[in-house]
């Protein structure tokens, strides 16, 4: 056989070995529904045992499980974070993201469902991970501890965890399927007064109150929401007020959220609610302590290109993603996704759930979140997220316009801060 004659034969080889998209997204959809009973089961285990943030061991522990059972090789505890991992499978690029939450909330357990977040991930990952190779592109399924306050993906990030990553990406429960949810940026606070316990009614005027200070503070926090922005949230608890009326309260705490649409408007909006701290220890002698997290988050920028590829793929499941015109900008929450989005192109969509009208942090909607339609909302999720994936790894032209885009927005975002 001379040369040209092999030349043309590995041509011919290449050709026929095209991969192609229609084919590849159907043995995906074929083999994410071989796993559905794993994946509605893993669910359904995380779900039954709720953990907090960073303390979310077993969930860690079993998806870490579920993936080496499945040939993945799993690091566990990464970025010094117990319940963080990583499992990457493949050579080549694009280098694509799942990220897998697993976190509950404090008293009503799974009521934002993050056990379908973490079970739609695995599911797309495993189904990717055993074509990756054959297609020439990497997939890492990343376990991000602690969304619902603790920014989980913000320390993975700084540690590395995400470097060349090309995109990341992630699917999240809500009442209805909405591809570009709008999520605030939000710095989180904790505050403590401090003043001088006495006796209230044998001896009040020797007192410095605590309580009185943190009732300012909470006043003129609902005063200033009336001139702040429709968009703008301020919300806290009073998480210590005392201990018996007969003693003047000695120490007062609270925790806050102040959320804004972008993460350069927040320090605006932040400062006025930190006058509003102050205004309680000037009124009442009482110190002040701030203690603002360092990890504020920052909104979602979707990537449109990617976006647009995962809504295609979500009516291609039959799903009917609210139009975009109807997304209203006041029902917006926040996720530490944002932070990864200001990092490499991103999505959070979010996935329905047919909840209404229980919503997001209710516990009725815990209870969605292994019903039914919680299940398919696995199912779809990870089918979804596995054909996205598929996308970005073939399109080597929707690949770019994701990166461009990217870098477009970064960039006006980095000349207007
Ligand atoms: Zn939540
Ligand atoms: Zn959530």
């Amino acid at each position: 056989m001379d040369e040209s004659n092999s030349d043309l034969q590995s041509q011919v080889a290449r050709a026929r070995s095209k991969p192609d998209m229609d084919v590849e997204k159907t043995a995906l959809q074929k083999r994410i529904a071989e796993l559905a009973p794993l994946l509605v089961e893993v669910s359904h285990e995380i779900h039954a045992n709720p953990e907090l943030g960073y303390e979310e061991h077993k969930a860690a522990a079993l998806l870490a499980r579920v993936m080496e059972e499945h040939g993945l090789e799993v690091q566990r505890g990464v970025a010094d974070l117990e319940t963080a991992f990583t499992a990457s499978a493949g050579v080549g690029s694009p280098h694509i993201a799942l990220c897998a939450e697993y976190d509950a909330l404090p008293g009503i357990g799974h009521a934002c469902g993050h056990n379908i977040i973490a079970a739609a991930a695995l599911g797309a990952g495993i189904a990717l991970s055993e074509r990756a190779s054959a297609l020439g592109f990497r997939v890492s399924i990343v376990g991000t501890p602690a969304e619902e306050g603790g920014a989980g993906k913000a320390v993975l990030a700084e540690a590395g965890i995400f470097d060349g990553v090309d995109a990341a990406m992630m699917v999240h429960p809500a009442p209805i399927d909405i591809t570009e949810p709008p999520m605030l940026a939000v710095a989180q606070y904790r505050i403590t007064y401090r003043g001088r316990t006495s006796h209230a009614s044998a001896a009040p005027e020797l007192g410095i109150n605590a309580l009185d200070a943190m009732h300012i503070a909470y006043t003129a926090i609902s005063c200033l929401r009336q001139q702040t922005a429709p968009t703008d949230r301020i919300h806290g608890v009073i998480n210590r007020g005392g201990d018996v009326p007969n003693v003047i309260p000695e120490k007062t705490r609270a925790t806050y959220y102040v959320r804004s649409k972008t993460a350069s408007e927040l320090k605006t909006l932040a400062k006025r609610v930190e006058a509003c701290f102050e205004a309680g220890a000037i009124a009442t002698g009482c110190e002040l302590e701030i203690d603002s997290d360092p990890n504020v988050y920052h909104e979602v920028i979707h990537n449109m290109a990617i976006a647009n590829a995962f809504r295609a793929n979500l009516e291609a499941l039959g799903r009917v993603p609210l139009p975009r015109n109807l997304v209203d900008p006041k029902h917006a929450g926040s996720t530490d996704m944002g932070n990864l989005s200001y990092l490499v192109p991103s999505i959070h969509p979010m996935i329905g759930i047919n909840s209404l009208p229980a919503v997001n942090h209710q516990p009725e909607f815990a209870q969605h979140c292994v019903s039914e339609a919680g299940d398919k909302a696995v199912v779809d999720g990870a089918t979804a997220l596995a054909w996205t994936t598929l996308d970005l790894a073939l399109d080597t032209s929707l690949m770019n316009a994701a990166a461009d885009e990217f870098a477009k927005v970064i960039g006006a975002k980095a000349t207007r801060v």
